[in-house]
């Protein structure tokens, strides 16, 4: 893909050292592909995996004792807003420690689905050029389906006001922008240097948008990049599927879904991510976060902080039933949180929903192999195979017998290089 190729040119030329060869041993290895190594090592060289096996290897390289504990992929965060605030004091105040935030969390790749263009893609240089340390950041550039009235409205969030949703749905058909606009716009997200188009779809009646979004979908492509795109009802995401988008970045959460509707987005090949928790109230792990962190009261708010209860509650649940029933259609589906706090609090939030429809075993694929398909990685990561990169959590306890042990990484590995080490 062509960001890998920048990133490994951008390396080379900055002369960042990023790769030490490695032997982890004495590891538990959960390979996110199903198997399991009880006490085996991964061997890595030159930022890639070379071998995982079980017992010691025979190989050069700074030796790793896991003491038993389990090595696993790296974790993806396919879904996400990074800047917070006024991006340039974000960028030159919290970017750095947003960044470490990732690695301590066991994350070393996260897709912005949507960011001041300029900001993102300054930080993907300086993340990418070793100037800070961080997950590999993957930027998406905006294109709109519909001239105004489209069914979004740019500068409102739509998971808040949920413009999908009666009575908020506009009704009236939306302008259609032309081709060969619309054509340009990808153009212009290209030159930039984005690696992914990201669109909202509302489709509105005898609307452009269905079309404009396979203009979009196949412009993209032509230019190496993926489209994303933001759909939280089922007629929506039914209307991407038949667009050919790249990768739905939601589960709808609005409308259940019929087997035929299952089979027909399964059989496109099409991968989502997951976002349950933005359409429920927003805690951490010990159900404080809003207190402590922003000293409100502690009553359930919404991920911008507003209190519910608001109209989206109405279909709580229906996220995860829709999610259960792509999974056991065979969808290649993705952890994503599509929050801006920390990555810590945000997984702890994400994996409650989550939690309600799957297995421990089922979220570890979720947030590692399947996570990386839905960044459109997942050739280059996701799993412990020879030719990947290698990027490793260590963690304390077993996360396919409880996943809550994702949360204790003790040390974490990115393209070969030993980026976070907690151990003793
Ligand atoms: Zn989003």
């Amino acid at each position: 893909m062509r960001r890998l190729t920048i990133f490994v040119l951008l390396a080379v030329v900055s002369g960042v050292a990023f790769a030490q060869d490695l032997v982890i041993e004495n590891a538990r290895i959960v390979d996110g592909n199903g198997g399991v190594i009880d006490n085996g090592s991964v061997v890595v060289s030159d930022g890639r995996i070379v071998s995982v096996s079980a017992g010691s290897a025979a190989a050069e390289g700074e030796r790793i004792d896991a003491e038993g504990r389990t090595v696993m992929p790296a974790f993806t965060d396919a879904h996400r807003h990074v800047i917070q605030g006024d991006p340039d004091q974000w960028l030159s105040e919290q970017a750095e420690e947003n960044m470490r935030a990732w690695l301590e969390a066991g994350f070393t790749t996260i897709l912005s689905a949507g960011d001041p263009a300029e900001h993102i893609l300054e930080l993907r240089r300086r993340l990418a050029e070793g100037e800070i340390q961080g997950p590999r950041l993957i930027a998406a550039g905006r294109a709109p389906l519909a001239a105004s009235p489209g069914g979004f409205v740019p500068g409102v969030d739509p998971a808040r006001i949920d413009q999908s949703r009666g009575p908020n749905r506009v009704a009236e058909t939306a302008d259609a922008i032309p081709h060969e606009q619309t054509r340009a716009t990808i153009q212009a997200l290209a030159d930039a240097g984005f690696d992914a188009v990201k669109t909202v779809i509302v489709v509105t009646s005898d609307g452009p948008e269905t079309e404009t979004l396979a203009v979009v979908a196949e412009e993209a492509r032509r230019h190496g990049m993926d489209s994303i795109t933001h759909a939280v009802t089922v007629v929506d995401t039914m209307a991407a599927v038949e667009a050919r988008t790249d990768i739905l970045v939601h589960t709808p959460h609005i409308g259940h879904l019929t087997e035929e509707q299952v089979s027909t987005i399964v059989d496109s090949g099409i991968p989502m991510t997951s976002t349950l928790g933005i359409f429920v109230p927003t805690f951490d792990v010990d159900n404080t976060m809003i207190r402590e962190r922003t000293g409100h009261d502690n009553v359930a708010r919404f991920r911008d902080l507003d209190p519910f209860p608001y109209d989206t509650l109405s279909s709580a649940g229906q996220g995860p039933v829709n999610a259960r029933l792509l999974w056991e259609g065979g969808m290649v589906y993705g952890y994503g949180t599509d929050v801006r706090f920390l990555p810590d609090d945000s997984l702890a939030h994400e994996l409650r929903p989550l939690r309600l429809v799957f297995s421990h075993a089922d979220i570890v694929q979720i947030l590692t192999k399947n996570a990386a398909v839905t960044a459109g990685l997942g050739d280059e990561t996701g799993t412990l195979e020879p030719g990947k990169r290698a990027d490793i959590v260590v963690v304390d306890g077993d996360p396919l017998t409880d996943i809550n042990a994702v949360h204790d990484v003790v040390l974490v590995v990115k393209d070969g290089e030993v980026v976070v080490d907690n151990r003793n």
